[in-house]
């Protein structure tokens, strides 16, 4: 079984801090990108752009983790682009730091109104640059991080209940809109009472890390979710699969885990550590909530523990598109 232990924060920190950032510069004047070319090239992987509208076109291609814009550019000034970036879904958490003229003191008001994290008075103190913009880059990575480990459950690494509640309500008007199925599978360690009564809490922690592994190798799909639902209860959802598809693809966990064949002695279904499973699947209709699909499951999962766990039992729920499904 793996370890029980996860990397400490600063660990995690320290791996979300790329090795080298990528910085966009934005400046009209070439003498002055280059200037800033210079200062940021040796740590950091950077673009540049001569004007707002070239600064948009590569954001589109590929999100920088930075943005060094320039207050004063004919056309579309820098304020104005730092506006736009603020308000697009896509740029609006990229750090921006205005480039200032340092005789202005109204600039750095503008700057901040404008959405700006921070500011850089031309000319530039290289060491003065270089601290800002690192600041920031961590400053973001730990926003980062934070952000991520709200829907993370710290033990096993996959999604917490928090995710898994926000999923399931997008992806219930996601199919509800496309009219295509939903499947919700519920998975219980079985007898892990008696796991951790026999073996301690923190073998029964690496097993619930090993079996969040092993579900986690069974889902292919990268819209997929399999969430910690809490104690040894994991769900998985799966958009746009029919009935016979979840059923099967629950008989491949339960078979897995039991094929890992990790020791339970303590267990009245088998002497290695098995899982049961409920799957519910429909096609979400209006008259319907995502609970009743959570309700179904339960009974399932309780169904495949009452004829002697180790086992699948299922159920497609006939609804308002219940005609569409096969
Ligand atoms: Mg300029």
């Amino acid at each position: 079984m793996t370890s029980a232990t996860t990397p400490p924060l600063g660990q995690k920190l320290t791996a979300m801090i790329k090795p080298c950032p990528r910085l966009l510069v934005v400046d009209d004047h070439s003498i002055h990108a280059q200037a800033l070319l210079e200062i940021f090239q040796r740590d950091h992987d950077v673009i540049i752009a001569s004007s707002g509208a070239q600064a948009f076109e590569i954001c589109r291609s590929s999100l920088p983790d930075l943005i060094i814009l320039d207050a004063v550019m004919p056309g579309t000034d820098g304020l104005e682009v730092c506006r736009k970036l603020k308000t697009d879904q896509d740029t609006k958490d990229i750090p921006v730091i205005l480039l200032i003229a340092w005789d202005d003191p109204e600039a750095e008001t503008k700057a901040m109104e404008a959405g700006a994290v921070d500011i850089i008075t031309k000319p530039i103190n290289p060491a003065i640059g270089r601290a800002r913009v690192n600041a920031h880059l961590t400053l973001k990575a730990q926003s980062n991080l934070l952000q991520s480990l709200a829907f993370v459950d710290g033990l096993t690494g996959v999604a917490n209940r928090h995710r898994f509640d926000e999923g399931l309500e997008a992806e219930w008007r996601r199919c509800r809109r496309l009219i295509t199925p939903l499947a919700l599978l519920m998975i219980d360690i079985d007898n892990f009472k008696k796991f951790n009564d026999c073996y301690g809490h923190l073998v029964g922690d690496a097993c619930l890390q090993e079996v969040a592994a092993i579900l986690k190798g069974q889902i292919g799909r990268s819209h997929d979710l399999l969430a910690r639902y809490g104690g040894e209860k994991f769900v998985c959802l799966l958009p746009d699969i029919y009935f016979d598809g979840a059923l099967k693809k629950a008989e491949a966990m339960v078979q897995a885990v039991r094929d890992r064949a990790m020791p339970h002695t303590a267990s009245k279904t088998a002497s290695v550590v098995t899982i049961s499973m409920g799957v519910a699947v429909t096609i979400p209709g209006p008259d319907r909530q995502p609970n009743a699909l959570v309700s179904i499951v339960e009974a399932q999962l309780h169904e495949a523990k009452r004829r002697g766990r180790n086992q699948v039992c299922g159920q497609e729920l006939a609804g308002y598109f219940s005609n569409s499904l096969k």
